[in-house]
């Protein structure tokens, strides 16, 4: 069944935000990796409303959860190493302002279970009302809101990845009212040197309703600014926000998984990895690294050259210009999934900006193309700086495709 936002509230909260936009939110954020939406859209359209089937009593937990909260304390819980503060009565524990707090135990795979309901007084608008949210790792966030007649954001809403993906569906209940989330969380595999080799994935059932199946996530929650990945360890604490609202929780429970045989999402879902990290050091370290063993390699590369540099007649941009371009098409090629989109629209190659050598015949290339290319594994990327005799016609950003 559904049920409609009253229109006096959305003119309500359009006419408290100045520019035009479809929902609270923001025009000047960065794009979010598959290029659709910016963090925090204020056009995203806002999930379809579903009205869920009554709340009932505390789901009984299965033999094998572990209860990390069941009404009686909080000793499953801390708060910045010290004892958890949250006030404890009938048999629920509410958000007092004395900061987030997150388990003693430390979790990988994961099913968890748990019940929460914002303020039944209902206080505050879009991010300001019965804000909370479920931390994986302490930073991976499904956010808790009342979403009850109350518009925010898309990425924003009750039981979206905060910053990254809407729910599929707005199936909050009324304030006051208890709600549950049922999570399947895969936790994100790294590669022994730090590398992403799998996102974090989230299956997310609002109320009983479907909200998620199996999403990868971006990387790590942030506001207003891109998610990214940053290694950590195979297991980590689940934290519950503290965001200033008095949000109830009871009936906490979780199973732990080991996910491990479930298969990996494509290769082409794109995937933000270690965004911050400047050019300059991704350079240093990849130079830093040993040759592979392979014989035979393919390389894809856009060049961005400069005027006076040999051959390049056409290229008007001057040296400094051509390493902060680089810079700018080098942030996009780690966040886009279309490699040849950006050899189409920057690449100053007029060749086919494709290359297969072998180690024999790498030394009739341009140098850095072998120096860089023979350091990468399929589908990884790196970046050949301008060199007078490495690299003379400019900067490569260089993915080995073969
Ligand atoms: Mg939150």
């Amino acid at each position: 069944m559904k049920r409609t936002v009253p229109s006096a509230l959305v003119c309500l909260l359009a006419s408290a935000h100045a520019v035009a936009q479809n929902s609270p939110g923001y025009t000047d954020t960065p794009m979010l990796p598959d290029g659709k939406w910016r963090v925090h859209d204020a056009t995203r359209p806002q999930p379809p409303i579903v009205e869920p089937g009554p709340a009932s009593g505390p789901a009984p937990a299965p033999k094998d959860a572990i209860l990390l909260f069941d009404g009686s304390g909080l000793t499953e819980w801390r708060s910045n190493d010290k004892e958890a503060k949250w006030a404890v009565a009938d048999g629920c524990m509410t958000v007092n302002g004395t900061g987030d707090i997150r388990t003693t135990r430390e979790f990988g795979d994961c099913q968890l279970h748990i019940e929460w309901a914002s303020p039944a007084k209902v206080e505050g608008e879009s991010q300001g009302r019965g804000n909370s949210g479920v931390f994986f790792f302490e930073r991976y966030e499904v956010q808790i809101l009342d979403s009850f007649e109350n518009v925010t954001y898309a990425d924003g809403q009750a039981g979206s990845l905060y910053g990254q993906n809407p729910p599929l569906v707005n199936a909050c209940r009324k304030p006051g009212e208890w709600q549950t989330y049922d999570i399947v969380f895969r936790a994100p595999r790294f590669g022994p040197e730090g590398g992403l080799q799998q996102p974090a994935r989230l299956t997310l059932f609002h109320n009983g309703v479907l909200a998620h199946l199996d999403r990868p996530m971006w990387g790590a929650t942030a506001h207003r600014s891109l998610p990214a990945y940053k290694a950590h360890a195979p297991k980590g604490p689940i934290k519950l926000q503290d965001h200033g609202n008095p949000v109830r929780f009871r009936n906490v429970w979780i199973r732990e998984l080991d996910l491990s045989g479930t298969p990996a999402v494509p290769s082409a879902t794109p995937v933000a990895v270690e965004a911050k990290k400047t050019m300059d050091q991704t350079i240093a370290e990849l130079m830093a690294k040993p040759e592979v063993a392979d014989d035979s390699i393919t390389v894809q590369h856009v060049l961005i050259s400069f005027q006076g540099a040999p051959r390049m007649t056409n290229v008007t941009r001057s040296k400094d210009e051509a390493k902060e371009l680089t810079e700018r098409v080098w942030a996009k090629a780690l966040t886009a999934s279309d490699f040849k989109g950006l050899m189409a629209a920057y690449s100053n190659d007029t060749g086919p900006g494709e290359y297969p050598m072998t180690k024999a015949t790498r030394s009739q290339m341009v140098k850095a193309f072998g120096d860089v290319g023979f350091r990468l594994k399929v589908g990884e990327m790196g970046v050949a700086p301008w060199d007078a005799s490495a690299s003379p016609f400019g900067w490569h950003i260089i993915k080995r495709v073969k």
